[in-house]
């Protein structure tokens, strides 16, 4: 009897025993009074992590990007952003819909980079026809990509000359500061280096590092006592939270260099799918790959998989996500399930 395997999203790992052991231990208050002890702990740990002054828990990375976004721009003013950031295209539009802020969305290459060129010419001089641009929105990893330095330091640069304020959507940066550490280098340490350069960022507890829920938002003391009003404008201010922030303690603690046990099972599915005729393997990086099927065979795919308890996403292009609850077996059994279908389409 085999177990299924689910590679869907690296959202939908459950707590493990260990974790849930942390969880009952958590000493606990209420954290809108700003008295429970975990939550300030974490936000603590979070904050040291990114190298910001100071970090907000916030209950989804959605929240977080939110809060970020209306924390720096008030009504009437824009954001640019890429046209398939997850900050602009799924979020529900909220910056606008809740704030009045005006999204300028930009085209991305195939890496989710915008060009310097059409990131300048897109901040708006101060002019009573515009909306004032006040901030870049970056995201890291993109597509499983990792963001190239170069890139990160210049685009930023750029907003910074330009008076803008810029913000990363780090929902899985530690999936970026492991796949690109230098040899010897610790992902902290190469975390940092990643965030250093923004004003804010959001990261995920709920993704690759396995807690059932959270977020936080991560920037200088000021944004983030901003960000404390604004979350709880939008539902965000919690009580016993810290429940929910002890997971995302044993996750920093226990989850993010096995983060490599992944970008090998990504790496290893790849390699797997590579030689099927039928399909291309279009990204590979980090913990994600796009496959693209040839002749609109991509549902049919996707319903054989199921009914053989593989689970992935997608309709012409397919998306696997490994995490820590898809092992090397799973990850064979993906290929092989992936290889007999080809071998009995029609
Ligand atoms: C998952 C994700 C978020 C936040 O999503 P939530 O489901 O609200 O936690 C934000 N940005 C990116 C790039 C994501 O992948």
């Amino acid at each position: 009897m085999h177990s299924r395997v689910d590679l869907r999203s690296d959202t939908v790992t459950r707590p493990t025993a260990a974790m849930r052991e942390a969880m009952m231990a958590a000493p606990l208050g209420d954290d809108v009074f700003g008295d429970d002890p975990t939550v300030n702990a974490l936000q603590r740990r979070i904050a040291d992590l990114t190298g910001k002054e100071a970090a907000l828990f916030m209950p989804s990375g959605t929240q977080s990007n939110l809060c970020g976004i209306l924390a720096h721009c008030g009504r009437g003013d824009e954001y640019i952003v890429g046209q398939q950031a997850h900050a602009y295209r799924y979020e529900g539009g909220g910056a606008a819909a809740f704030g009045g802020v005006q999204p300028q969305p930009l085209t991305q290459d195939e890496r989710g980079c915008m060009k310097l060129a059409d990131i300048a010419s897109a901040i708006k001089p101060d002019d009573p026809h515009f909306a004032r641009t006040r901030l870049l929105c970056l995201e890291n990893t993109w597509g499983g990509q990792v963001m190239s330095d170069a890139y990160l330091r210049s685009a930023t640069r750029l907003a910074r000359e330009r008076g803008l304020a810029t913000h990363l959507d780090g929902a899985r940066v530690f999936n970026a500061a492991v796949a690109s550490a230098a040899p010897g280098q610790s992902a902290m340490a190469r975390l940092r280096e990643i965030c250093d350069d923004f004003d804010s960022i959001s990261v995920c507890f709920s993704k690759g590092l396995g807690a059932p829920m959270g977020s936080a938002l991560c920037g200088s003391r000021d944004l983030i006592e901003s960000a404390r009003r604004l979350r709880k404008m939008a539902g965000g201010g919690l009580r016993q939270a810290g429940l929910m922030a002890a997971c995302a303690i044993h996750a920093l603690d226990h989850h993010i260099d096995r983060l490599a046990e992944d970008h090998d099972n990504a790496h290893r599915l790849a390699e797997g799918l590579e030689d099927i005729d039928g399909l291309t393997v279009r990204s590979a990086e980090t913990n994600m790959v796009f496959v693209d099927v040839a002749d609109g065979l991509g549902p049919a795919l996707i319903g054989f998989l199921e009914a053989n308890d593989v689970l992935a996403t997608g309709m012409t292009g397919l998306r696997f996500v490994t995490h820590m609850q898809v092992d090397a077996a799973g990850v064979d059994r993906a290929i092989e399930t992936v290889r007999r279908f080809f071998a009995e389409a029609p």
